[in-house]
């Protein structure tokens, strides 16, 4: 089975549990502080130009938007997090919604959570990690904007995210660079493999 990535459609913004997508379909979960790169990772993965909104007003969009891939998946965009400017208001409706979303466990086949390769991790981002290991279902971590570090700086930048992250031996850290395109076909592999095992993504298709 190949994951044609050209077919990819919005579906639906959801804002609370009613509205989340039930439908048996596997689900891959996005999730990032804001303006770490997210929706440039989801349009590099997509090879799309504004599939998902980049450079929009950080924390101001408390939604889960759902992508659906090849009619195989959702691909999950959940709202960013720890901008500083936003309200305690917009802080709590953040909380509610991802709490509700992550009540129902069984709604995640696979976390994705994208960190800053150049920074350690923030507590935002161990917390989300949290959220994704609570599951007991697969995530791996995306360390994007990868081309902003010297040759030197990657190898212990990766460890300390690990670190920091208390990420188990089988978790996966994905060097990524959405503006380069580094790491997309390895993460392209282990969100086809959620489809079907022997799903590899087909290049001349994407
Ligand atoms: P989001 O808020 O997490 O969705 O972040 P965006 O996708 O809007 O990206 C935030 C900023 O980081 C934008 O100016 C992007 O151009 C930039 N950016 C995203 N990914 C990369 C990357 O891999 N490398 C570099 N150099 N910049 C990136």
């Amino acid at each position: 089975m190949r994951l044609n990535t050209q077919k990819a459609e919005f579906i639906r913004s959801a804002a609370a549990s009613k509205d989340f997508i039930r439908d048996g379909l596997p689900q891959a979960a996005f999730a990032g502080r804001s303006n770490v790169g997210k929706s440039s990772v989801i349009n590099r993965l997509l090879n799309r130009k504004n599939f998902a909104r980049v450079g929009g007003v950080p924390g101001k969009t408390v939604h889960i938007n759902y992508f659906r891939i090849d009619e195989k998946l959702y691909l999950v965009d959940l709202p960013g997090y720890g901008y500083a400017k936003v309200s305690q208001c917009e802080k709590d409706r953040w909380a509610r919604l991802i709490q509700s979303w992550f009540d129902d466990p069984a709604l995640m086949t696979l976390g994705v959570l994208i960190v800053d390769a150049r920074h350690k991790p923030t507590v935002d981002d161990k917390v989300m990690c949290d959220y994704f290991k609570s599951t007991g279902r697969d995530y791996v971590v995306v360390a994007n904007k990868l081309d902003k570090l010297k040759k030197s700086e990657i190898e212990p930048n990766l460890a300390l995210i690990r670190e920091t992250l208390d990420l188990p031996g089988w978790v996966k850290v994905i060097p990524f660079s959405a503006e380069k395109g580094t790491g997309r076909e390895e993460l392209l592999g282990v969100i086809s493999a959620m489809v079907s095992p022997s799903c590899a993504p087909e290049e001349n298709l994407v």
